[in-house]
């Protein structure tokens, strides 16, 4: 028996849900692309796009997934042979990292781990003792979707600028633009990247990147440059260069669809439900927790970030069998652990177009099944999340 009829919820960390409002801005016909209407989206997406970033810096939009858009912010600034330091808290700036050490620059690494975010002081200190500053760019993650750390941005740019360091901070805000606050000119990022399909509430498809006026100027002697990704080129006059060719129009449609949503809804009410509904999610683990089996990947409270939670499942129990139970009973599909997690974890997303019965849903069959594969848990960890977010929610 299975009660999976009806929609399912995708409760993975991207893509995630898109709304109905999105799709159907996307269902029409192809426009010129020489034509007013066009530019003008164009126009007012890059606008947009620097704000959600909280930026004068330029923006520029890439057909592209993130992975298109961490090659994107890489090859405008940097030049084979140069270093870069890049701050472990998980798999994501790894990863990015892994991409320019692909493109002949050399990566150092500042071991961090899976279950910690980024200490600043760490970072202050290995930038201190680069006297001859040799590294010419820090990469990190605000938001590391496989371990659900959050990491302190402005702490890390205060320590560069602490060390007296002029290493361009580049972040990755894949995994938390439009869930939480990114204020790229106040925290001293001089280039983040983000992609439309996670909490910008869009299609997969389209990159960003923000790149502020010390960028820019690094950019002119980047050796890295390729058509394609070029910033300059993009800079051009002609409505053609902003895509290097074919605009993605309808993914532009979608976009700003999902952009006047998040407007409409007020980005400081986007970011406080997306923190009530993530603390829902950690108040319902807390609890589940106490039966042992379970627990937090994060080990600092403060450290778990308000768009993913990755959970432990102690060994000897299978989060892939947990996982199948909730597809294929009732139709929620979490995440899976990636990385050292894999096999170890699950994970639940609570990022972009989500409500209070999407992540309390989520949560019940999520104990449902904790249930029916006969999983040591605390009992009562929907109804821990039902209580807190009715307390916060008032009438
Ligand atoms: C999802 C994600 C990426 C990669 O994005 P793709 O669109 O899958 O290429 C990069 N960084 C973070 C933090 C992510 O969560």
């Amino acid at each position: 028996m299975s009660v999976r009829a009806g929609r399912e919820f995708l409760a993975i960390p991207g893509p995630t849900t898109v709304p109905d409002e999105v799709l159907r801005a996307m269902h029409r016909p192809a426009v010129d692309i020489y034509s007013g209407p066009l530019l003008a989206l164009t126009d007012g997406l890059l606008k947009d796009i620097a704000r959600v970033f909280n930026t004068t810096g330029r923006a520029y939009i890439y057909i592209s997934n993130g992975h298109g858009a961490w090659e994107a912010a890489l090859t405008n600034v940097l030049s084979k042979g140069d270093k870069i330091l890049v701050l472990e808290s998980g798999r994501f700036a790894i990863g990015w990292g892994e991409s320019a050490r692909r493109m002949g620059v050399e990566v150092e690494i500042l071991k961090g781990d899976m279950r910690r975010a980024v200490r600043p002081a760490e970072v202050e200190a290995r930038l201190k003792a680069d006297k001859g500053k040799t590294i010419k760019a820090i990469l990190v993650a605000q938001v590391d979707t496989a371990s659900g750390v959050v990491n302190d941005i402005a702490a890390i740019g205060q320590a560069v600028r602490a060390a007296g360091h002029d290493a361009l901070l580049m972040v990755d805000a894949v995994a938390s633009l439009g869930c939480m606050p990114f204020n790229m000119d106040e925290w001293g990022v001089d280039v983040a990247m983000s992609g439309s399909q996670k909490g910008m509430m869009a299609p997969p498809g389209l990159g960003f990147v923000v790149a502020n006026d010390r960028a820019r100027e690094v950019h002119k002697k980047a050796g890295l440059r390729t058509p394609y990704w070029d910033w300059t080129d993009r800079e051009g006059d002609q409505h053609y260069q902003k895509y290097a060719g074919t605009p993605p129009e309808h993914l532009l449609f979608g976009q700003r669809q999902a952009l006047d949503m998040l407007f409409a809804e007020g980005l400081d009410n986007v970011f406080r439900r997306h923190q009530l509904l993530a603390e829902a999610v950690r108040r319902a683990v807390g609890i589940w927790a106490e039966g042992q089996a379970i627990g937090f990947n994060i080990i600092e409270p403060s450290e778990r970030c308000d768009t993913v939670t990755a959970v432990l499942v102690n060994s000897g129990r299978n989060p892939e069998a947990l996982r199948a139970y909730c597809n294929e009973k009732c139709g929620v599909i979490l995440g899976h652990g990636i990385g050292e997690l894999s096999g170890k974890a699950f994970r639940v997303a609570h990022m972009g177009h989500v409500n209070a019965p999407m992540i309390l849903g989520t949560l019940s069959v999520i104990e449902m099944a904790l249930n029916a594969l006969e999983i040591p848990h605390g009992k009562g960890g929907a109804q821990a999340a039902i209580d807190w977010l009715g307390q916060q929610v008032k009438a």
